[in-house]
């Protein structure tokens, strides 16, 4: 399996919840390593570039409001089979339909409110990685 680098984003809901540092333990004893991170409080321009392949969703607008209704904790997290190892400590987007044990099946509220972002492919997660840090402030171990 190949060292893969995966975009993280601890979303507001789960900061308010104070639980950053349990997430943030799921990756760590999982394997993958915590290879950048940062706060940020996003602006709506901010989350719509980010999320612009939703564009066109009905859910896109309540997304965006979402996003920017508090700080969000952003990480890039590495290690052999990242992408996929980061979506299923994830679980399902909505949490009703997360597998026990998972960070959505634990803190998640609701499928607008799902404690976690993940990349979902290694082209998304090249772009997701350069749209919040440049390439200086990410270390490999
Ligand atoms: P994931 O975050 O699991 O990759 P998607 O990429 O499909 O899910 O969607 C991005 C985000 O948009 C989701 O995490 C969720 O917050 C929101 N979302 C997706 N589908 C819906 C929906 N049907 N209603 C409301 N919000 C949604
Ligand atoms: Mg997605």
């Amino acid at each position: 399996m190949a060292i893969e680098r995966t975009l993280s984003i601890i979303k507001p809901d789960a900061v308010k919840k104070n639980v950053i540092g349990k997430i943030l333990s799921r990756f760590e004893d999982a394997g993958l390593n915590i290879s950048a991170m940062r706060f940020a409080l996003l602006s709506k321009d901010d989350a719509a570039g980010f999320y612009a392949v939703h564009k066109t969703r009905p859910f896109f607008n309540d997304l965006v409001e979402f996003m920017t209704s508090g700080p969000v904790c952003i990480q890039v997290l590495e290690g052999e089979d990242a992408i996929k190892k980061n979506r299923e400590l994830m679980g399902a987007t909505d949490p009703k339909q997360a597998d026990t044990g998972t960070i959505r099946a634990d803190f998640a509220e609701s499928i607008d409110a799902n404690a976690v972002h993940g990349s979902d492919s290694a082209e998304n997660a090249a772009i997701e990685i350069a749209y919040f840090f440049p390439s200086m402030n990410v270390y490999s171990k």
